[in-house]
């Protein structure tokens, strides 16, 4: 736990998100009817059938649309908007943001094989071709734009990207928002949608500026904010090997608010670190004492957060999440960590009270590695709660799924009344939700925050 004096307390909490499913649902369906509606404005519907060229050229105009649009809800998604990402996480935002970028990618690549063919009628392939990538006006920048964004596609086929750093990756998919930006000017100059009709160019062009505002202030502003008032490391500890306990703290914190369970992007503020940033979960009730968390040595970004010293400003993005208090109510909870993902779920632990009679369950693969121990003993005992622990390599293990329904229901006999929360390796999760469905939590009684990479 954060040293707390008397004059310390508990930060204040984010607002909760006033979004619903049918606000998204309707400003989804209303985008959707303007680009169909100003295809079908414009003949797309009559054209199709009418002659190979006329269908082409309406397929062509249609999936162009779709692209955008794809493109444009894609964006949206990764601003990472208070409203959005309260209601919905930052790991789903960014998995739908995938399923856009995929579509978009097939838009494009169908919006590329109409606009061939339509265009190579009169004067064949070659024609078109050279039509298409100079010969009219913007062409040239939209197929630039257009391989730019075939680059973003194929490096982020699971495969592709696994091969390469999470940076790597990071940097060249912004490229796509280049890509996207070139393709732009050939909207509006060519085909019939916009270049003639001048209600249907201003509306596409409005939307447009209110999406690049939107990027603009809700991603780029709280970039730079995090970056021109850092935290600083105020206190570190290392309670196990490769591991250490970092407080970030700041003059303007106790105007902060963040609650239990939620995460951050910190980014070390030094020379040749600056620019990777890497998430990282609260490990103690966010208070006015500071910002605590518990890293793991991995790889090169957060084996440098464990050598982080006393004294060094860190940009704080954040906090996301929504494995919070808020998912666990007045219920009874069952808690189960992995490794570092004991974190998390100490900062939740630490906001619960008896009536919550919590279980925490604590999996390591060494006494070692186990960590904030005595903390959660301490909380256990003033709230009545358990902890068990499975030690040891898999296969030293008493039961071969220490997961499984069964294992679950005889240590938890209750499980099936308990909100589920799980924090830890994908396979942790994926284990946990599956012994816990079989145990008879239903699904939307247990969460996780997923890593979205
Ligand atoms: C929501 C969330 C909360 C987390 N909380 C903690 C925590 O409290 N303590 C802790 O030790 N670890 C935590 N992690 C994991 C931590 O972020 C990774 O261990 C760390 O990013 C490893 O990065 P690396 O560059 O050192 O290692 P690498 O070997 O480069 O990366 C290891 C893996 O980490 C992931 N990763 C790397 N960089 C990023 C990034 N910027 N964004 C997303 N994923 C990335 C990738 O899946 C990669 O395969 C959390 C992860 C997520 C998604």
């Amino acid at each position: 736990m954060n040293k707390r004096t008397s004059k310390t307390h508990v930060l204040g909490e984010p607002d909760q998100s006033r979004l619903l499913d049918t606000d998204v649902g309707a400003f989804l369906a209303f985008l959707t009817v303007v680009v169909v509606g100003i295809w079908a404005h414009h003949g797309g519907f009559n054209n199709l059938g009418l002659s190979a060229t006329n269908t082409a050229t309406s397929l062509d105009q249609i999936t162009g649309l779709l692209a955008s649009e794809s493109g444009i809800l894609g964006l949206i998604l990764i601003t990472r908007t208070p409203m959005l990402e309260r209601r919905y996480g930052l790991d789903r935002l960014f998995n739908w943001h995938r399923v856009l970028g995929a579509s978009m990618s097939i838009f494009l690549l169908l919006h590329v094989v109409f606009s061939v063919w339509a265009w190579s009628t009169p004067g064949g392939l070659f024609a078109a071709v050279k039509s298409l990538t100079g010969g009219e006006p913007y062409m040239a920048m939209a197929s630039v734009g257009a391989v730019l964004v075939g680059v973003v596609t194929i490096t982020s086929i699971r495969s592709i990207r696994n091969s390469m750093t999470y940076e790597m990756w990071y940097f060249i998919h912004l490229v796509a928002y280049i890509g996207l930006a070139l393709s732009f000017s050939h909207q509006i100059t060519l085909g019939a949608d916009f270049s003639t009709d001048k209600l249907a160019r201003w509306t596409w062009v409005g939307l447009h500026i209110v999406v690049v505002l939107w990027i603009i202030w809700s991603r780029w502003r709280t970039l730079i904010l995090s970056i021109v008032h850092p935290y600083k490391v105020s206190a570190v500890s290392h309670p196990a090997p490769g591991l250490i306990a970092v407080t970030l703290n700041s003059p303007v914190i106790s105007r902060h608010r963040a609650h239990a369970g939620q995460f951050y992007l910190l980014r070390q503020l030094v020379p040749g670190k600056w620019w990777k940033t890497n998430p990282f979960s609260l490990s103690s009730v966010p208070s006015s004492a500071g910002l605590r968390f518990t890293i793991k040595s991995r790889g090169e970004s957060s084996d440098a957060m464990t050598k982080i010293r006393v004294g060094t400003k860190v940009a704080i993005e954040g906090p996301y999440g929504v494995c919070t208090p808020e998912i666990i109510g007045n219920e009874p909870v069952l808690m189960v960590a992995g490794g570092v993902g004991i974190g998390p779920i100490v900062s939740l632990a630490e906001n619960l009270s008896s009536h919550h009679k919590p279980i925490i369950v604590y999996r390591a693969h060494s006494q070692k590695e186990m960590v904030h121990v005595e903390e959660i003993d301490a909380l256990m005992k003033k709230l009545g709660g358990q902890l068990f622990t499975v030690i040891g390599p898999r296969a030293a293990l008493k039961v071969s799924d220490p997961f499984a329904a069964e294992v679950l229901r005889k240590s938890v006999p209750d499980i099936a009344d308990r909100v589920v929360i799980v924090a830890g390796p994908e396979s942790l999760i994926k284990a946990v939700q599956k012994g816990a469905r079989k145990a008879g939590v239903p699904t939307d009684r247990i969460h996780a925050e997923r890593a979205w990479w």
